[in-house]
């Protein structure tokens, strides 16, 4: 947190996470929150979309109905529209947090062309924000690799940043909780688990997961992190569960963008 970041989000994901904001075992369809979006359609950008309360708040990174609000472009309008953005116009502290939808889909196939573009020679760390549930192809794993070794003069980091599904989301355990796969990242890079948690229940899950996890051989840190991509449900219970993550030793993550920023997209 704190840190200068461009994101870079890719659009499509293979959950939909329909459980968040609602109560257990029920699931947020399109008869609610998207589809009184879609009756206020079209949306001319990112920027005028209505937040939600229930199920996948990144919906339109995902949601087939508002792919039109994400372009498909080259390399090099990609690497362009960063350099644009960071503050003196090329790499000095600023890490790139590629996210999504679920990132790691077959993006990985077009990472290695902007890895590579000149333009972002001087990027020291990158994040992937990932649901956990991906493998690395064998190509793109080689190269992430090379990545780090690749600029001497850099000491490059790689961090999977993996928010793993809980039973709150809708998405089912065998589906969502994939240790060998997150496992394999550790061979990267460095990797943590991020649990979005609202209730004891979820609590619990996230200890069992951790289990699951551990006992593959899991290395990396525990964060739990409050529900809430709106104000007031994040201020519900946001110390419950620091206090929850101190008891177990894991770590707790805010979400800063939040109280800074209040209810909007784009943070
Ligand atoms: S994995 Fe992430 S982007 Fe995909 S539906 Fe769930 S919360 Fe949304």
């Amino acid at each position: 947190m704190g840190v200068p970041s461009v994101f870079l989000r890719t659009f499509g994901c293979n959950f939909r996470c329909a459980g968040f904001g609602m109560p257990r075992g029920e699931l947020s369809t399109d008869a609610d929150d998207v589809a009184s979006i879609h009756g206020a359609y079209p949306f001319a950008s990112y920027e005028t979309l209505p937040l939600v309360t229930t199920g996948c708040d990144s919906y339109a990174s995902w949601h087939p109905d508002f792919k039109d609000l994400s372009p498909m472009l080259t390399t090099d309008a990609i690497a362009d529209r960063i350099c644009e953005i960071i503050p003196h116009g090329k790499w000095i502290d600023e890490h790139l947090v590629i996210t999504g939808g679920e990132p790691l889909l077959g993006w990985q196939r077009a990472y290695p062309d902007l890895l590579n573009h000149p333009k972002m020679a001087g990027l020291k760390e990158i994040t992937f924000e990932t649901n956990g549930t991906q493998k690395l192809t064998p190509e793109f794993k080689e190269i992430l690799i090379k990545w780090k070794i690749t600029n001497h003069q850099l000491s490059r980091e790689i961090t999977f940043s993996v928010s793993a599904k809980l039973p709150g989301s809708g998405e089912k355990w065998e589906d969502a909780i994939c240790p060998e796969i997150v496992c394999e990242y550790e061979q990267v890079g460095t990797a943590y688990l991020k649990f979005v948690v609202a209730t004891e229940q979820d609590i619990a899950d996230a200890e069992c997961a951790v289990g699951a996890y551990r006992a593959a051989g899991f290395k990396g840190h525990v964060y739990l992190m409050p529900v809430g991509g709106v104000e007031s449900v994040y201020t519900l219970n946001a110390k419950n569960v620091a206090v929850a993550a101190m008891k177990r030793g894991w770590r707790y993550s805010d979400r800063l963008q939040v109280p800074l920023f209040k209810n909007e997209w784009g943070t």
